[in-house]
């Protein structure tokens, strides 16, 4: 039951918020309070939409107790931890809103900035994307591989990233529903923001500390981010082997008619070890890196061929279930 006190449902919400959270319980409370605070003084009308990644400590509790105060607050709990792109993309197909906000629940994304968004989303922008102005809050290995990373990903990618952009941005109802109708399932959404194009404008801002607990993005889970994000926009890691195979073929074969004249002219020598052995140390790197790169795409075809869900959905919080209310 909904307490009397409780606001009651908006007919027509001008703005989702979407967070998607991993053992945020500490962080909850205030973010609510704060987004309450931000979106109140905009005299909008407004829904949190907050996606529980299969945190193992007690979000959903927390989620489940601002749900019941606010209904206003809407809730999913996946089966299991399925990934922050999985939790955006959950809560991009549950957006009532005109717009949408996506947000870390840490705090790092202030909420003080959305009034900014809302602002350039009314003069016509279609996504607008927080720009760090600076990344104090990352060591500076995380710092240097992130540049590196932007560099190389716009040298070979089809699309540009924003530099700096993260997932603290605001999204049309438009783009919204353009994100929607992708269907791959390794999704990459920085990459599938800039894909869609529409009207995009950039907005700086400093991120915060985290408000408790430690980053759940380890370096390993960090490579991997990188590495989907590459195989999802550019196939030039498949191309350069083709191009590099025939220039090392090319490459033999000077060489090997070289040998052939040498041994015309000068008579057979024996010694050549340190040659072949480079030679053949060389070139089974090159082949294991190329079948490397073979096997990324490989296994991202069959990931994508299972056309398996891209998460399963436990418990909800003032949303339709669809377990028990499968769509007609
Ligand atoms: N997150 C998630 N699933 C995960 C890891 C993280 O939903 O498997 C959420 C997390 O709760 C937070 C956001 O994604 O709201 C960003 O995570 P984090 O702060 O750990 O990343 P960082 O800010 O270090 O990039
Ligand atoms: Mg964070």
């Amino acid at each position: 039951m909904i307490p009397a006190s409780a606001p009651t449902a908006p007919t027509s919400v001008e703005l989702s918020v979407i967070v998607p959270v991993y053992n945020e319980a500490a962080s909850l409370p205030v973010l609510y309070e704060r987004l309450k605070a931000v979106l109140e003084s905009l005299e909008l009308s407004w829904e949190l939409i907050l996606v529980d990644d299969g945190s193992r400590d007690e979000s959903f509790a927390v989620i489940e107790r601002l749900g019941k105060a606010d209904v206003r607050v809407k809730g999913v709990r996946f089966a299991r931890n399925f990934g922050k792109e999985a939790a955006m993309a959950a809560g991009l197909h549950r957006v009532a809103g005109r717009a949408a906000v996506i947000m870390d629940a840490d705090l790092q994304h202030p909420p003080e900035l959305i009034p900014q968004m809302l602002e350039r989303w009314r003069a016509g922008a279609a996504i607008v994307t927080a720009v760090r102005t600076d990344r104090d809050t990352d060591s500076p290995l995380r710092r240097w591989l992130s540049l590196a990373f932007y560099r190389f990903y716009r040298g070979i990618s089809e699309i540009a990233l924003t530099p700096g952009g993260g997932d603290f941005r605001l999204f049309d109802r438009r783009v919204v529903a353009a994100l929607n109708l992708l269907p791959e399932r390794k999704r990459f959404l920085k990459g599938l923001a800039n894909w869609v194009g529409f009207d995009q404008v950039t907005l700086p801002y400093r991120p915060a500390e985290r408000h408790a607990g430690t980053s759940r993005w380890s370096l390993r889970k960090l490579w991997r981010y990188a590495i989907d994000g590459m195989v999802s926009f550019t196939t030039v890691p498949l191309h350069v082997w083709s191009s590099i195979g025939a220039l090392l073929a090319l490459a033999s074969v000077v060489y090997g008619l070289w040998l052939v004249v040498r041994t015309l002219l000068f008579g057979r020598d024996v010694p050549g070890y340190a040659s072949l052995m480079v030679a053949t140390l060389f070139l089974s790197g090159v082949q294991l890196v190329s079948l490397g790169v073979l096997g990324e795409y490989l296994g991202r075809v069959f990931e994508e061929v299972k056309r398996r869900p891209l998460y399963l959905i436990g418990r909800t919080v003032n949303l339709p279930d669809e377990l028990a209310d499968p769509p007609s």
